[in-house]
């Protein structure tokens, strides 16, 4: 199972993750942390799908390449975060949703890089990554 645990992440996104949970909370929107780290073998079987696997291709990162798999000293140091919002105690997965626009702004003012924004290397809402430059 991946982790969904704030501790899992490397610890300059730690207190950031916390702070974006904060300031949702204080705009009135429920957030849930869907992924924090993920092995290399978690990432491995998510890379397989909608390739050799049935499903919707959700990534193009193999073991290793994604910010979700860092570690430092051998223990997770997640560069990533995943979301969704909850809408009426529901996860929003429509990205159509404005409960999204405002987790993502909310993560931009935190210095975050949202996947969800417009130029974003790929588009992947439920995507928050420490900028480069935190080593
Ligand atoms: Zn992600």
């Amino acid at each position: 199972m991946p982790s969904r645990k704030l501790e899992d992440l490397h610890p300059d996104l730690q207190p950031l993750a916390r702070q974006f949970l904060d300031r949702c909370k204080a705009a009135g929107l429920d957030v849930l942390i869907t992924c924090t780290w993920r092995s290399g073998a978690e990432q491995d079987a998510l890379y397989a799908q909608g390739r050799t696997q049935p499903g919707a291709r959700v990534t193009n990162a193999r073991a290793g390449q994604s910010a979700h798999n860092a570690v430092i000293a051998g223990k997770p140091a997640a560069r990533a975060f995943d979301i969704v919002p909850l809408v009426n105690g529901k996860p929003m997965w429509d990205d159509k949703h404005p409960a999204w626009q405002t987790a993502g702004r909310i993560g931009m003012e935190l210095g975050l890089n949202w996947y969800g924004r417009p130029g974003a290397p790929f588009r992947e809402f439920p995507h928050f990554e420490l900028k480069k430059g935190y080593l």
